[in-house]
């Protein structure tokens, strides 16, 4: 094998599983593989491939239905969100745009003179449990156009354990059932893109194949490339031929946490804060909540390469969820946990109802617990669960509310046993 540096000297891939020739020259597992295919067929051996996809440039773009004229406006898909998302209206504000653009973009005419819309990848930042992935999967409900959800995390560059970045379109051509064309307008949703930040500031001498690697992998996919993606179950013979699939027009939406990026933040704005003026900007900030003052010097301090924070030239911010939309998160979405109860229960021939002051103890307690709007479902499931198993047999029963005193017992029964649990 090559030694760490070394460059497969056919296709240029930097990769640690090279296999060296005695005069200097390095090849990699893939060319490899399409040299042994290219082989076969020339010997007659193997059939010749399937007649290849046609490259992207001169495939028409898919017809997805869309006229200007029916294009829901910036303003309907915010409204949209709202029915489900709480709060987050500067988040929603940009994505709304972004997505209206991104479907501009498609219906625009190709024409030489035409000015070229380019496309605006967006980065939302904020803490864990505040709605990023939420705002995508209800984009996703309103869209026409392929969607994906993928994370970060999974992801490795080529060559090692995990999964390839080719694997973000996988998932975009599932969706669309391999239809090329509609999925080359795609979205995808890559969640948890802060876990691919490099691990130092400085670029490293070891490799880093879970963060810069990866990053640089996606750096093509983000800027536009002609991408070769495993055909529909992989490829199982070494003779089978890739989808080329453009992704100049696929918009992605990243999101991430950015844990611990405040104090990148507060070191850049304090070293800012000086001269004349300086007192008084300083006053202004809101150092409760540094993540607002986001900007991409950060998110490069925090270990993103240069180059993807230029191809995600939006960034926009979640708020941390206070109790107020807590206690909103709980009722008022189209989709409210209480609603879904409700609803239960109610095919049962039982009408149930919350008491006010119960929902602002399980709202206190997700607060006590540090729990955020993702503890509330788990809070209602352990005060709920006696309720939903005794009530659909109880025949007598045809109404009941959940009091506060007896969302406390059920909770606090929940505790005591997590307690013995952890005791044993
Ligand atoms: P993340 O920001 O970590 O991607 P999620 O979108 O997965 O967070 O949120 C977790 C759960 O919390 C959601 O399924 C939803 O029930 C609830 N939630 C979070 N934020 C909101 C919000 N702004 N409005 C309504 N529900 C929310």
């Amino acid at each position: 094998m090559a030694h760490k540096k070394a460059k497969c000297s056919f296709c240029g891939q930097e990769r640690p599983d090279l296999f060296s020739g005695e005069d200097g020259s390095y090849i990699c597992p893939d060319c490899i593989e399409a040299g042994h295919a290219m082989l076969m067929r020339a010997m007659g051996q193997a059939p010749e491939p399937q007649q290849a996809p046609q490259p992207a440039k001169k495939r028409k773009p898919a017809d997805l239905g869309l006229s200007l004229d029916s294009l829901p406006r910036p303003q309907d898909i915010k409204q949209f969100l709202d029915l489900y998302v709480i709060g987050q209206e500067d988040a929603k504000k940009y994505l709304s745009v972004a997505v209206y653009n991104h479907y501009k973009r498609i219906l625009q005419k190709h024409d030489k003179n035409e000015v070229e819309i380019e496309k605006s990848n967006i980065l939302l930042v904020g803490s864990t449990g505040t709605g990023k992935t939420l705002l995508a999967r209800t984009i996703a409900k309103l869209l026409k156009v392929p969607f994906a959800i993928v994370d970060a995390t999974a992801l490795t560059q080529a060559g090692y354990v995990g999964e390839d970045v080719e694997s973000l379109l996988t998932r975009l051509l599932q969706d669309c059932e391999y239809d090329i064309p509609k999925a080359e307008q795609g979205i995808v949703f890559i969640d948890e893109i802060d876990k691919i930040a490099r691990k130092s500031e400085n670029p490293s001498i070891t490799r880093d194949v879970s963060g810069e690697g990866v990053q640089q992998s996606l750096l093509k996919l983000l800027e536009g490339a002609m991408i070769n993606v495993p055909p529909e179950g992989g490829r199982k013979h070494p003779e089978q031929e890739f989808l080329h699939v453009e992704t100049k027009n696929i918009l992605f939406i990243c999101g991430g946490a950015f844990d611990g990026i405040e104090k990148k933040i507060a070191q850049r704005m304090n070293t800012q804060v000086v001269g004349f003026g300086a007192q008084e900007k300083a006053h202004k900030v809101d150092k409760s909540n540094l993540l607002q003052y986001i900007a991409p010097h950060d998110l490069k301090s925090y270990g993103l390469i240069p180059e993807i924070i230029g191809r995600l030239p939006i960034i926009t911010y979640l708020h941390p969820l206070d109790k107020k939309a807590l206690r909103s998160i709980l009722t008022d979405p189209k989709n409210a946990i209480t609603k879904q109860y409700e609803k239960l229960l109610e095919m049962d021939g039982v009408k149930l109802t919350f008491a006010p002051d119960m929902l602002d103890y399980v709202v206190d307690k997700a607060v006590e617990n540090k729990l955020g709007a993702r503890g509330l479902r788990g809070l209602m499931e352990s005060i709920m669960i006696d309720l939903m198993y005794e009530l659909p047999s109880k025949k007598t029963c045809d109404r009941f509310e959940v009091t506060k005193e007896y969302a406390e017992q059920k909770v606090e029964k929940a505790d005591f046993c997590r307690l013995k649990n952890t005791e044993e």
